[in-house]
Order: structure tokens, then C-alpha cells, then sequence
């Protein structure tokens, strides 16, 4: 098959309009390439996930429509898998454990939205002389992008959504200057962080196109680099528009009024919804 798309929503909340066009565009650019959406629950942020919103996203989707094969891969059951990709690194000394600010490393660790940073500031490298054998509770890990990017060719990526169509290089300067030494994990809660799992699950599904918001554009840099030092294919990216509220502000999980299961308690159909999102 040579469309293969996957839907990786993280159980932290009730889906939205914003997932709903996000499955719905998967699947209908799937069914146009006669190729698959593949669903993976993205859970390995333990402290906001939760299994009964799981449940509630696959009885949205399917209410939507979707159809994916099982087992549907869920990251709480590989963490011991990515800390072995992630420890890899540490070999070619290309992580190192940093114990600077807990609430930096704690949004890290988790899917960014738009408008926030990827990290607050680029992280000065106050570490970045550490070793692993010098790991301690609570650590992070970081990538040390300079290295990383020493080991690699020029690198590109190619770009399907509207807004930014095209093919993009990745600059080492930029990279440097705009993401820095990434957090890939941290020390003692047993996980990797959303940027190195996705990663990995992408290639060993074999995914081959990602469509998924514009929020996640930026760090499509940052999961390139990795693919190339893992040693992983690039797939192609569809970054799509963000289904914003009444007034213009991007529709996070917290916002119940755009939830799928109201308006299904309201009485929308799934049309209505392929409707609301501008989908045919
Ligand atoms: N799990 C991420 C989220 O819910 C999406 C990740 C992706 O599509 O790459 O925001």
C-alpha cells in the first residue's frame, strides 16, 4: 500500500471539531489514494491521559465514520521500547541528562499547541557537558542538536498543506537558534516524549503521509532530524488549518462546546459535522 495515514489523538479530553476534520481529511485522502488510516492512541504523557477518554475517541470516530484496522497501537505499551531508541543515542553522545527547570521539561514532555514555544527560551546548555552515567531522578534528556546535526546530510521534508506547501531544508543555524537541544525523555517516569515516540511509530507502521494540524508544523523540523539519526524514513506531510471558535482562537480539549459528543447529544449527524468543518 503507498498511502498509509494514521489519526493519534492523546486521551487527554473529548475530541472536537478539530479532530473530527482531522480524521475526516485522513480518511477521505486515504479513500481518494486507495490507501489506510491507521489509529494509535498516543498516551505516554501518564499525568493527562486517561483510558475512559480513549473509549469515548473511539466511539466519537467510529460515530464519525472512520474505519481503522486493530490492535490499534497504544504508546503506554512501548515505553520500554522508546527508552531503548532514546538510550541508543547516548553511545554516539548525542543525549545528555539535564536537571534544569521542572517546568520547562514538564511541557515538553507533551504535544505542543500553537502560539507556545516549543520550549521557553532555547535551553542555554548548562548540561550539555553531563554524561548518561551521570543520570539522576527527574533528569531530562536532551538531544544535543549541534552533534546531532554534525552526523547527518542536508535534510528535507516535503510539505502538501496549503499554508506552507513546498519542500523544506533544514538550516543547522535555525535549528540551533529555534529548537536547540530538544527534550527527548526524562529519567524515572518511565517515557519518552511525544516528539520521539510519534517518530518511531510513524516508521514501524510504515506511515507514509501525516496529515495533522498546523500547531505541529514547527516541530515537523525537530521529527525530521530524528528520523535521520534513527535512521527512519521521512514520510509526507499535510499540515491542514485549525478549526477555530467564534472568535478566532484555536479549539483546545477543554473547549466542551465544540465537543463531538455534544453536538451527538444534540442530535448532528456525522454529516453535519463534515458539514461544520468544510468537508463534502
Ligand atoms: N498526539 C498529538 C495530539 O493529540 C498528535 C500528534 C501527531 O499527529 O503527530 O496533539
Amino acid at each position: 500500500m503507498t498511502f498509509i495515514t494514521r489519526f493519534a489523538p492523546s486521551p487527554t479530553g473529548p475530541l472536537h471539531l478539530g479532530h473530527a476534520y482531522s480524521a475526516l481529511l485522513a480518511q477521505d485522502m486515504a479513500d481518494a489514494e486507495g490507501g489506510q488510516v491507521l489509529l494509535r492512541i498516543e498516551d505516554t504523557d501518564i499525568s493527562r491521559c486517561r483510558p475512559e477518554w480513549e473509549q469515548k475517541i473511539f466511539d466519537d470516530l467510529d460515530w464519525l465514520g472512520l474505519r481503522w484496522p486493530q490492535p490499534v497501537l497504544r504508546q503506554s505499551e512501548h515505553l520500554d521500547h522508546y527508552n531503548q531508541t532514546l538510550m541508543s543515542l547516548a553511545d554516539r553522545e548525542l543525549i545528555y541528562p539535564c536537571s534544569c527547570s521542572r517546568s520547562d521539561i514538564r511541557s515538553a514532555l507533551s504535544a505542543p499547541q500553537e502560539g507556545v514555544p516549543l520550549h521557553s527560551g532555547i535551553y542555554p546548555g548548562s548540561c550539555r557537558h553531563r554524561t548518561l552515567d551521570s543520570l539522576q531522578e527527574g533528569d531530562a534528556i536532551r538531544l544535543n542538536m549541534a552533534r546531532a546535526l554534525q552526523e547527518i546530510n542536508p535534510l528535507q521534508f516535503t510539505e502538501r498543506g496549503a499554508r506552507h506547501s513546498g519542500i523544506h531544508h533544514l538550516a543547522p543555524a535555525r535549528m540551533i537558534a529555534e529548537i536547540g537541544d530538544a527534550i527527548l525523555g526524562r529519567k524515572n517516569i518511565g517515557t519518552v516524549s511525544y516528539v520521539l515516540a510519534s517518530v518511531i511509530d510513524d516508521a514501524a507502521q510504515n506511515v507514509t503521509h501525516i496529515v495533522r494540524g498546523e500547531d505541529l508544523y514547527q516541530i515537523t523540523f525537530l521529527q525530521v532530524l530524528l528520523q535521520a539519526i534513527l535512521e527512519l524514513p521521512t514520510p509526507t506531510y499535510n499540515h491542514h488549518k485549525l478549526i477555530r471558535d467564534d472568535t478566532g482562537k484555536r479549539l483546545a480539549k477543554r473547549d466542551d462546546a465544540r465537543a463531538i459528543c455534544k453536538y451527538r447529544s444534540e442530535g448532528s449527524t456525522a454529516q453535519d459535522i463534515r458539514r461544520m468543518v468544510g468537508l463534502k
